[in-house]
């Protein structure tokens, strides 16, 4: 018998709404093997957290996180206004997410712009352009970089305001990552776009010096350098040309958020966070909050990540496939959440009922 701990963080906005189709998803996998059991542990995060205990990660959490197998972790963020009404310091992102990232180290983010032929009519790009449909995986470096570094805000001797925010990394940081991308790639076609901005950017020079250091290791595959302003082009010009990306940070935070555009909505975009010893697993997209409550955010993305998990931390792999499998069924058979639906073309369902016919099929 195997018995997995996962630490559930529901968190903000749509983050509840989609953790409860993510356990449902859960539950049945469970029902249908009979020597896994898992045990959920919900636990408060983000500004749900702060405004029960004060503290947007508490320490109840912290060691639901510390004891569990795995972290399933929803959506955090409130609208612009509502923020506010928060300190600084406790705000979700600063307070709960990027603590979070540092205490288990997750610097390998993947994030899979997965788009099969079944459901490319949600793609606002043309059928001739998405080809036979897309795969690409986007790594992106996640405890490093701008929005790790130092910062800082004053008035200089002029009285003008002025902010400072370092991008720093070391060689280490740079290699685990790109050795990372190395071995998704010789996985899967040996191709590694490796993306950076070395024309200005200081940090991308010793980021391609390092990508050339680990090729050496990786004979069998081919390396693309190009720059991250050209890849968002390409993006959307010819995607089809991509199979694993390699990011820092921040550029990872954007073209994956273009990944979901392309894909036709960010309710597409499941990610995995892994750590040397614990991983996380999130839905790319934030907690969406113009339309939180309503019951219509999309859950791919949150049952996609359970996908993800059982995929890489419990090693079970036809359940994950099962997983997709049904997801795609879902709409192949022409249901879809309203952020996908163009012209009424699909029959609009909730989230609950999205989550319902994805454990049916
Ligand atoms: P963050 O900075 O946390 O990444 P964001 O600014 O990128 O957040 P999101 O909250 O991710 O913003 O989402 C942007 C918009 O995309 C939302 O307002 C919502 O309309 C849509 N969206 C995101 N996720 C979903 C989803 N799962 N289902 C439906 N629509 C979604
Ligand atoms: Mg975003």
């Amino acid at each position: 018998m195997k018995n997995y701990k996962v630490a559930l963080l529901a968190g903000d906005g749509i983050g509840p709404e989609v953790m409860k189709e993510a356990v449902k998803v859960l539950k049945l996998v469970e029902e249908r093997n009979a020597d896994v059991a898992f045990e959920l542990n919900d636990v408060l995060f983000g500004a749900a957290a702060y405004f029960e205990t004060g503290k947007a990660f508490p320490e109840a959490t912290k060691q639901a996180c510390d004891e569990a197998d795995a972290i399933l972790k929803g959506t955090i963020g409130l609208s612009h206004e509502e923020s506010k009404k928060i300190p600084v310091d406790e705000q979700p992102e600063r307070g709960a997410l990027l603590p979070l990232r540092r205490r288990y180290n997750t610097y390998a983010n993947f994030r899979p712009v997965y788009l099969p032929k079944g459901v490319a009519h949600f793609s606002p790009l043309k059928a001739e352009v998405i080809g036979e449909g897309l795969d690409i995986m986007i790594i992106r470096e996640l405890v490093g970089g701008l929005y790790f570094g130092e910062k800082e805000t004053g008035v200089d001797e002029n009285g003008k305001r002025f902010v400072r925010e370092v991008l720093e990394y070391d060689e280490d940081q740079i290699r685990q990552i790109i050795t990372v991308a190395f071995e998704v790639s010789q996985k899967r076609k040996k191709v590694l776009h490796n993306i950076h901005k070395s024309n200005v950017l200081k940090s991308s020079v010793l980021w391609n010096e390092i990508v050339e250091e680990v090729a050496k290791d990786f004979p069998d595959v081919e390396v693309k350098n190009i720059l991250v302003d050209a890849a968002a082009t390409y993006l959307c010009l010819n995607p089809a040309q991509f199979d694993v990306m390699v990011m820092e940070n921040m550029f990872g935070d954007i073209l994956s958020d273009q990944g979901g555009g392309i894909l036709g909505s960010l309710g597409l975009m499941p990610s995995a966070c892994k750590g040397p010893e614990k991983s996380y697993y999130e839905p790319s997209h934030g907690s969406a909050p113009d339309i939180a409550g309503k019951g219509i955010a999309n859950p791919y993305s949150m049952i996609g990540s359970v996908a993800l998990m059982l995929e890489m931390s419990f090693g079970m792999e036809q359940e994950a496939k099962n997983l997709w499998n049904a997801m795609q069924s879902v709409f192949a058979a022409g249901y879809s959440t309203p952020d996908l639906s163009k012209d009424g073309e699909a029959e609009l369902i909730t989230t609950a009922k999205f989550g319902d016919l994805v454990c049916e099929a």
